[in-house]
């Protein structure tokens, strides 16, 4: 994305201050996927980083908002979809990952047996903030017997340090905000 319509995009991103509570601002991408251009330009930017981090066999989309940036994106590399799943929705049996959140804990979940021995994976995600949740979906794909080729997400929420959380990982992020 060059500068000036990075900066178009940006703005098709909602800022809700306060939700779903004090001080959380939430970035709502929901506007962005409801415009058809920027979600083609979105796929696009998203397809060139993934060709030059050497292209992948498969993406990954988290549950749920990876799934609808997730999916599109593999249809434009020409290949497949996996869904890593909040808890308790995929029928067993399945590899399963847990998370620390601000409050309490958070599982994810792939159903085995989905993922090609080796294969090469991307990881889609909209916003990465502390890192935490992206961080378990690396674990789940690598014991699940694939190889983490990126992390990639829509914007990045500089300030919560998840890029430094993901350690050696490759990050690609679209948007950034301090
Ligand atoms: P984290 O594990 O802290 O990096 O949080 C990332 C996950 O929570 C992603 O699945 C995001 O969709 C969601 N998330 C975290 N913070 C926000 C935010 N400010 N606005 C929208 N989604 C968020």
């Amino acid at each position: 994305l060059g500068p000036a319509r990075a900066a178009e995009i940006r703005s098709l991103i909602q800022d809700i201050p306060d939700y779903p509570h004090p001080p959380v601002v939430f970035r709502d991408i929901m506007p962005l996927l409801a415009d058809g251009a920027a979600l083609a330009d979105v796929t696009d930017a998203f397809a060139s980083l993934v060709e030059a981090d050497g292209g992948v066999d498969v993406v990954a989309g988290m549950e749920a908002r990876g799934f609808l940036l997730g999916a599109p994106l593999a249809t434009r590399l020409g290949v497949g979809f996996v869904p890593l799943r909040k808890a308790g929705k995929l029928p067993p049996p399945v590899e399963r990952e847990d998370y620390e959140l601000e409050y309490g804990t958070a599982s994810i979940e792939l159903r085995r047996g989905t993922l090609q021995p080796g294969a090469r994976v991307l990881v889609v995600d909209d916003v990465l903030a502390t890192g935490g949740t992206a961080e378990a979906a690396a674990r789940l794909v690598q014991r699940s017997g694939g190889t983490v080729v990126a992390l990639a997400f829509l914007l990045e929420l500089a300030a919560l340090g998840g890029r430094a959380r993901l350690g050696d990982h490759t990050v690609e992020t679209l948007l950034r905000v301090g």
